[in-house]
């Protein structure tokens, strides 16, 4: 058969991990903890399978789980939603983002994406027939010039794909950022996708510039998060989309064809969670500023250099007074001659700029950075 997505191959997380296994290297590549979620969490997602909710959730997910999230919206962003019409639970932030992209991108439009880009964007572009226009993000802060935003704006520009913190660098944007946005699209139809799965993961006492803040923008916004990054559990795939309720019709008719539900007991877990432990997520910025610190300290005898690390749980490091080859190469020879895995940034660019940088997950136990951190000081 003829390829839909010829440029497509097996994504960079998988890839990595597996050379991780294969070599036995320290895994720092793909994002995930390497502890566990918390215990009341798990004894809660235990409970709801053996009290039987082991069937069809609602579609558009559990009414409690749905208040839930519209309760700490209005409390962390000063936005009151519907939890009936404007909140929609999914099959984690990868699914709400594909359906979010197939609901409202047409065959020949435009979809600005800032490279690099999480690499489930483009794909879900081309599937809809679509072109990803790509800006890259201006380098070392990982900034967005605005100015290049209004030049690529045409009529067939249908949405612009935002994403704070930022994966892969951690750069967060501004509220400044956010009225430039909200003048660029102000008397267009364009539609805002907001990624913002690492929302409770901000540092040094700033507070996350949720779209949800920005109320014109909001109204014109699907914004997507993952309840994987904020509660340690990547593996139980829950996220979900808050958007104004025409846009979530229209997202939930393709959700309901997409997965129809999410899985049911894991919905129940987190809904008795965020009611019992709002301060789980207030507390994340702290947890995660200590591994952060603890993280740089280590490698600071090491021969990379660290970038700034606003928010999200990844380090980006300059290697180049290491070796002089480009980052795949070089994460090829660290996951097999120095035992960490780490992810280029390559794959994540339309245009590589050939920097010399890959990013480390830094979301892991003291163990498993001292144990990096020892064979990166070696290198
Ligand atoms: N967007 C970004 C920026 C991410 O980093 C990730 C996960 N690494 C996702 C979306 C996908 O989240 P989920 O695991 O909930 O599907
Ligand atoms: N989002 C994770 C990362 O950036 C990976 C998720 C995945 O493997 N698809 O590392």
């Amino acid at each position: 058969i003829e390829t839909k997505l010829p440029k497509v191959g097996t994504t960079i997380f998988s890839v990595m991990s597996h050379l991780a296994v294969q070599h036995r290297a320290v895994n720092l590549g793909q994002g995930f903890p390497d502890f566990e979620p918390p215990q009341p969490l798990r004894d809660a997602l235990s409970r709801a399978m053996a009290n039987g909710l082991n069937q069809y959730a609602p579609g558009i997910g559990t009414a409690a789980l749905r208040e839930q999230i519209a309760l700490k919206t209005g409390r962390l962003y000063g936005y009151e939603v519907s939890a009936d019409s404007e909140v929609t639970v999914t099959s984690g932030a990868t699914e709400a983002l594909f359906a979010a992209i197939a609901a409202v991108v047409r065959a020949g439009d435009e979809v600005i994406v800032f490279d690099p880009a999480y690499d489930s964007y483009e794909p879900a572009i081309d599937l809809q027939g679509a072109r990803a226009v790509h800006i890259p993000l201006t380098v070392p802060s990982f900034s967005i010039d605005w100015q290049r935003v209004r030049d690529a704006i045409t009529p067939k520009t249908r949405m612009i794909l935002i994403n704070s913190p930022h994966n892969p660098s951690g750069a967060v944007l501004s509220a400044a950022d956010l009225d430039e946005l909200a003048a660029i699209v102000r008397d267009t139809s364009i539609v805002v996708l907001s990624d913002e799965v690492y929302e409770h993961i901000v540092y040094d006492g700033a507070a996350h510039q949720s779209v949800l803040r920005h109320p014109e923008l909001a109204a014109r916004s699907i914004v997507v998060s993952s309840f994987g990054k904020t509660y340690h559990c990547t593996g139980w795939k829950v996220g979900y989309a808050v958007a104004p309720a025409k846009l979530s019709a229209e997202f939930r008719k393709v959700h309901q064809y997409l997965t129809f539900c999410t899985f049911h007991p894991a919905q129940a877990a987190f809904a008795e969670f965020l009611a019992s432990t709002p301060e789980h997520y207030l507390e994340l910025p702290a947890f995660y500023e200590v591994k952060r610190d603890r993280f740089r300290k280590l490698l600071a005898p090491s021969r990379l250099k660290l970038l700034d690390v606003p928010g999200g749980y990844f380090q980006l490091v300059d290697y180049s007074a290491i070796r002089d080859e480009d980052d795949i190469a070089f994460c090829e020879w660290l996951v097999k001659e120095g035992g960490v895995a780490a992810i280029p940034l390559t794959p994540f660019y339309d245009k590589a700029p050939g920097t010399r940088l890959v990013r480390l997950c830094f979301a892991k136990s003291d163990a498993t950075m001292d144990a990096a951190a020892e064979r990166l000081c070696k290198l």
